[in-house]
């Protein structure tokens, strides 16, 4: 038995075998019953990301290995107010989700979740973690925290695994010492107000990623440097940016957090991955479906100009931005250099909600999944 602010927890250990033949050990210490938080009754009012789960999964990296693998109580982080990742930002993170059909937990292309980890790492020059292992842990605290996933349709236990620099340092270089952990939170849908348009301010001001950059890595910093453009996007009373390139101020790279894509007549186009953007998990099952529905789906640029003029012609049909967060969102306006487009009629297109039908149909396990891509844990 451990002693954590008065309460007793259990206690044990797993032993996994990594790729590499390296045994780990995963220590549990879990929360006694009576020390266990309530969890809400409606997760639809839950505002995002402001309610954890009773556990939460850690490790340290120092010495040039992962040490001290442990499931236990979601708590403080101890840290020193010099810890590289508070000055300089040497820190990653993912984002995914679990869903519940009836006693099952479904996860949704959970791997790849962790190579996109380890690029976003081998980018921000810090250590990877065996991906197999970090999926075992994940696995293992989500069936610890099974009562939390909800079971509201559209709603779904929100996995945050981040990874952030802990050496005591001031000098700008990597830190020697790092702490990877996996936090959970219960989110309801998206859209409060069911599945509606949003409107997007196109910034021609602020950019958020250039060439060379670090724009195709969950990193935390990108998203600090985003903040300012939102708020010219709030004035207006828009919701998202949609960023463009750095170089021309042209071509369409992202909207707010989530990749985008246009349905011009026939085609349906996102811009191609050339560093700057996020290779979206979304992004890539949406391509993935859309090649299978016989739909032209193209990974090009996209100019803003060619946007606009298709929205004048009719041509534009449709707009939408994929991510794990929103899943689909429809784009019924854009707004640049201070004149608003009412793309389509402003409602939500056939494909946008074919697409997100058929991707929320799989996540949630009501729609027969042939590609592999719903994990279930058990
Ligand atoms: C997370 C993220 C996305 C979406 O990626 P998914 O894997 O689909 O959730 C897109 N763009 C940015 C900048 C992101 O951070």
């Amino acid at each position: 038995m451990r002693f954590f602010y008065g309460t007793y927890l259990l206690r044990g250990t797993v032993k996994y075998l990594g790729m590499l033949g390296i045994e780990m050990n995963i220590d549990i210490n879990l929360v006694s019953q009576d020390a266990k938080k309530t969890i809400p009754a409606d997760v639809l009012k839950i505002p995002f990301g402001t309610v954890f789960t009773d556990h939460m999964f850690s490790m340290r990296y120092a010495d040039d290995r992962w040490c001290d693998a442990e499931i236990h109580e979601y708590r403080p982080l101890s840290l020193s107010p010099a810890a590289l990742c508070l000055h300089y930002a040497q820190g990653i993170f993912e984002g995914m989700k679990a869903y519940r059909r009836g006693e099952t937990v479904l996860l949704f292309r959970p791997e790849k979740n962790f190579e996109r980890f380890n690029e976003s790492a081998k980018r921000m020059v810090m250590p990877e973690v065996d991906s197999g292992f970090a999926l075992e842990t994940l696995k293992k605290l989500l069936k610890i925290e099974r009562a939390w996933v909800p079971d509201v349709l559209g709603s779904s236990l929100y996995i945050r695994p981040t990874m952030i620099a802990t050496e005591s340092k001031l000098g700008v270089r990597p830190s020697s010492e790092y702490l990877y952990y996996i936090i959970l939170s219960p989110v309801g849908p998206y859209f409060e107000a069911g599945f509606s348009p949003v409107k997007i301010y196109v910034s021609d001001k602020y950019v958020r990623a250039a060439k060379g950059g670090t724009g195709s890595a969950k990193a935390s910093g990108n998203y600090a440097a985003s903040l300012l453009a939102g708020t010219d996007a709030t004035k207006v009373g828009y919701t998202q940016v949609l960023w463009l390139d750095a170089h021309e101020r042209k071509w369409l790279e992202e909207i707010g957090a989530a990749n985008v894509f246009v349905k011009f007549d026939d085609e349906v186009a996102t811009p191609s991955l050339t560093g700057t953007i996020l290779s979206g998990i979304t992004r890539d099952s949406v391509l993935t479906l859309l090649n299978e529905e016989g739909m032209k789906a193209t990974e090009r640029n996209i100019s803003i100009q060619e946007v606009l003029e298709g929205i004048k012609s009719g041509k534009v049909l449709e707009i939408f931005a994929s991510g794990t967060a929103a899943i689909i969102s429809p784009i019924g306006h854009l707004w640049y250099k201070g004149q608003e487009y009412c793309v389509g009629t402003g409602d939500i297109g056939n494909t946008t909600r074919w697409l997100y039908n058929t991707l929320t149909g799989i996540q949630s396990g009501q729609i027969e999944n042939s590609h592999g891509w719903v994990v279930s844990i058990d």
